[in-house]
């Protein structure tokens, strides 16, 4: 069986690592959202919030401070609501900490449309933020309205525009697909063309999952809104895969779409078994133990709990995996990127590789097995095929 890491095709690469900061304030709750948020009454505790990150650091940052830091990305909540001062201070305390540093230190923040304001931008491009995520989530003001976001159609190019002239390397936005409601398959590659023609270097492209415990949850149990079906949502994946390819955008990961040599630095990690140092409410890290096998921690997500808590008092959940677990993760993670698996660490399973290019959910291209786009669509039954033995 092939090791972990020659499933890998350039990327990052053993030794790298990435630092997620989790900031779970948001001006109100979105009826969809089941991320680890608090709703900020009046203003969020910007002071105690960051003096808990970087004690949360200061714990934790030693033990992997011999890594390449090639990533800081802030996320959330709606971490563009913390006071640039606070988010400068936790950049500086994590570039301090690493000796070793990629050339391009991708660092990334999470912001609303809304506060993409040309002070904001700069303050935080001062803060060495070089890289902008902006939940634009739909250009169809019925969606944006039917998902309670509080920006209207028109704000979220306008903040794309304003990102760009405020000089950021990268700029991504994030649209949500398959809103019940809103737009059809048919209606869908005007929205792409002006997304694609906003400016933006990379989107990423979810799909509406309703959570049991949000408020769009609790109105599917009562029949008062019904998700799409399969049909249609394939049909708005695959419009918007023909629509973006054709404004030269690369699908290079299930839900993640790039102009060339503008694939997410730090999003990668995720799906190549790279390491990342997660801190804040909610928080996920992953690091390698010496065994070849992994462990994944994730933080409470109760904000006060979160500030008030020292040490071990941050853990809700400790996940290990040995070297064969790992390894099968990283395979079924390997074919939701269009860089796919190396098709010699399939040596062993000619089964497997004959059941996807057959099933047209796979293709051999060089020295690797790389999914198509119903590979992509399918990407649940491929990933149970690949960790069956
Ligand atoms: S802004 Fe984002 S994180 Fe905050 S409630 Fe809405 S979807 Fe959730």
């Amino acid at each position: 069986m092939a090791t972990i890491d020659e499933r890998l095709v350039p990327g990052p690469v053993p030794g790298d690592l990435g630092v997620y900061v989790h900031f779970p304030w948001c001006r109100h709750l979105c009826p969809y959202c089941d991320f680890p948020v608090a709703v900020a009454r009046g203003e969020p505790p910007h002071d105690a919030y960051a003096a808990a990150i970087l004690a949360e650091l200061a714990e934790r940052v030693d033990a992997v401070a011999d890594r390449r830091l090639v990533s800081i990305y802030f996320g959330g909540g709606t971490p563009s609501l913390w006071r640039p001062d606070r988010l400068a201070a936790v950049v500086d305390a994590v570039t301090a900490r690493f000796a070793a540093r990629a050339p391009r230190l991708e660092i990334t923040i999470e912001a609303n449309p809304a506060d993409c304001t040309p002070p904001l931008l700069a303050a935080w491009r001062a803060a060495g933020i070089d890289r902008v995520s902006i939940g634009v989530q739909s250009l169809d003001p019925r969606e944006l309205v039917a998902l309670g976001r509080d920006h209207r159609m028109g704000d979220g190019a306008a903040a794309i525009a304003a990102a760009r002239a405020a000089g950021f390397a990268s700029i991504s936005a994030d649209l949500i697909l398959g809103v019940p409601g809103g737009t059809s398959p048919i209606e869908l590659p005007p929205h792409v063309a002006t997304i694609a023609a906003s400016g933006v270097d990379h989107l990423s492209v979810y799909e509406l999952t309703i959570e049991e415990r949000t408020m769009f949850g609790k109105r599917a149990r009562a029949g008062e809104l019904v998700p799409l079906d399969e049909d249609t949502l394939a049909s708005l994946y695959e419009a918007t895969h023909h629509a973006l390819a054709g404004h030269g955008f690369e699908h290079y990961e299930i839900s993640s779409y790039a102009r060339p040599g503008q694939r997410a630095i730090h999003n990668s990690l995720y799906w190549r078994g790279a390491e990342f140092l997660g801190v804040g409410t909610g928080a996920a890290s992953f690091l390698r133990d010496p065994g070849g096998g992994g462990r994944r921690v994730t933080n409470v997500r109760s904000a006060p709990k979160y500030l008030a808590a020292r040490g071990d008092e941050r853990v809700a959940e400790v996940l290990t995996s040995d070297a064969a677990e790992l390894a099968d993760d990283l395979l079924w993670l390997g074919f939701r990127t269009s860089d796919g698996v190396a098709a010699g660490a399939l040596a062993d399973r000619p089964d497997l590789v004959e059941w996807l290019v057959r099933s047209d959910l796979a293709t051999l291209v060089g020295d690797r097995v790389q999914p198509t786009l119903r590979g992509f669509l399918y990407a649940d039954q491929v990933a149970t095929r690949a960790v069956a033995r």
